[in-house]
């Protein structure tokens, strides 16, 4: 049995920092900087007994420390340097611009470490035009969806709190700015790879991609040849990270390769979305006009994004061939994860010859219809196999029901090939289909609230996101279909 420490407060926490065990020029140490009068914005409570500390002990001081304002005894600060392509061009040094690394802390089961990093602690060497800050809206949608992406049990860096200041910084407007704490087991990218690589330095190349396995790959170090194993292992998460993204309808809206985590976790949340009117074309990021990181596209970006990270370990790998054979398996990676999800999405417990049709035209009409991606899928879970009666809630999200009838008698067709049991099937459809995502008016509601010093929204759609499968009777109207204002809404780069 592992023993689980007590929860205790803040100085109960032990620093350290691995990631300064690695060679000076992966990184610059340095201290945050001050923010005026930090207060408590936020807290995930989980998160803070996963890493031992009693979510009732938030006090003043620690505000402070997650704020940057006093350290923790041990934590030697620092940013990292990587680089990175940003919309398919080659971008150059990028790095931690805003973003400090604290050290790493032991998680409570004594299982592994995690990385505690402030995001908008202030500047780093790698703040290029920037200011080094985040603003409280931005913070607030990282905070929500890092946690909602966990309650989803998707991969994700993960959010401890998140401490606001009254001191503004210049955005489109003057905004207020905030901390976020992630943490995550590491922040390594994709970028931080092709960082050494286009700069030449094949022996620090080496170093990171040895760390990397040392710490967070440990079983790929008897492999003949750990670096093929490691692009193929990253090459997987990546694929199944994809799967998992489309079978939610999240957009990241910035898959930059400086924003690929190399554990697979999503990572850098900045202005993603949930699919609600289903679009494949949809595009998430107001900035990508393009539609590069269309939601469409997110499965073959993912595969571009581990071409580049392939090229950078090309010198690792020993040549071109060895190297295609770790990110050969990416397409088929990824169809076999989508096609296992969107079984599950259907309640469909065997695999059959035309499941991909009966798929693929789902997509359609829903498509045609504009119908809302979460709703749709939680609905579905509600009708019976041999009966109608419980279709009209399904029917109300779409326009053409007589295109939805005759696709729902195929549906019903194909269940009774398998004898579908209706109540073990809508049970397990409730557990992988969500009934609540961060929608971006519910995160915009918290966040105007937010911005009147009332936090209370945040604590609520946190505890509601965290349990997204459940039905949450009490919570009916955050699974309602976006009010007519949130068709304004735009989210962009700028944060
Ligand atoms: P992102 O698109 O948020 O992943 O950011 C790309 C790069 O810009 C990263 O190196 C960030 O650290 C940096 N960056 C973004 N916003 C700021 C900011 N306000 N101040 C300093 N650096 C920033
Ligand atoms: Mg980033």
């Amino acid at each position: 049995m592992t023993e689980i420490r007590h929860p205790l407060d803040i100085h109960s926490l032990k620093i350290e920092n691995k990631f300064a065990s690695m060679p000076s020029e992966f990184y610059t140490q340095l201290m945050p900087t001050p923010l005026a009068d930090p207060y408590l914005v936020a807290v995930s409570k989980p998160m803070m007994k996963s890493i031992g500390l009693d979510p009732t002990l938030v006090d003043k001081e620690f505000c402070k420390i997650f704020t940057g304002n006093q350290l923790l005894p041990d934590s030697q600060p620092l940013a990292a340097v990587y680089s990175g392509h940003q919309f398919g061009v080659w971008a150059g040094q990028l790095g931690d611009g805003r973003a400090i690394l604290l050290g790493d802390v032991a998680a409570s089961d004594h299982q592994h470490r995690l990385e505690v990093q402030l995001k908008g602690a202030g500047m780093t060497p790698y703040s290029r035009m920037g200011d080094g800050r985040a603003v409280l809206r931005s913070s607030i949608r990282e905070f929500l969806c890092s946690e909602a992406m966990e309650g989803l049990g998707i991969p994700t860096s993960r959010a401890l709190c998140i401490t606001g200041s009254d001191q503004y910084v210049m955005r489109e407007e003057p905004e207020t700015s905030a901390v976020v704490t992630r943490l995550a087991p590491s922040f390594i990218r994709f970028g931080s790879f092709e960082h050494w690589y286009c700069n030449n330095r094949p022996e620090q190349l080496q170093i990171l991609a040895d760390f990397v396995i040392e710490n967070y790959f440990p079983e790929l170090q008897t492999h003949a040849n750990p670096y093929q194993a490691l692009l193929a292992e990253v090459t997987k998460r990546t694929a199944e990270l994809m799967a998992h993204w489309q079978s939610v309808g999240f957009m990241h809206g910035v898959m930059n390769t400086d924003n690929m985590s190399i554990l697979g976790l999503t990572l850098d949340y900045g202005p993603f979305g949930f699919m609600e009117s289903f679009d494949p074309a949809h595009i998430c990021n107001h900035t990508d006009q393009q539609g590069r990181y269309s939601y469409r596209m997110q499965p073959t970006i993912g595969q571009w994004n581990c071409h580049a990270l392939g090229q950078a370990m090309l010198p690792l790998i020993g040549g071109v061939k060895l190297t295609q054979e770790a990110l050969n398996d990416y397409k088929r990676q990824y169809e076999k994860k989508y096609d296992q999800l969107m079984h599950k999405k259907l309640g469909l417990f065997e695999h059959l010859e035309n499941d991909s049709e009966l798929i693929d035209s789902f997509f359609l009409i829903m498509q045609k219809n504009a119908a809302d991606f979460t709703l749709t899928f939680r609905r579905l879970g509600y009708i019976m196999r041999d009966e109608n009666s419980q279709d009209e809630s399904i029917r109300n999200l779409f326009i053409d029901s007589d295109a939805l009838d005759n696709w729902l008698s195929k549906y019903r067709t194909r269940l009774r090939q398998e004898q579908s049991d209706d109540s073990l099937r809508q049970q397990a459809m409730s557990k992988v289909n969500p009934k609540f995502v961060l929608r971006n008016y519910l995160a915009q509601i918290a966040i105007a609230k937010a911005q009147d010093k009332d936090f209370s929204e945040i604590s609520k759609l946190l505890q509601i996101l965290q349990h997204p499968y459940d039905e949450q009777p009490e919570h009916d109207s955050y699974a309602d279909l976006p009010p007519n204002w949130a068709s304004k809404l735009e989210v962009s780069c700028s944060s």
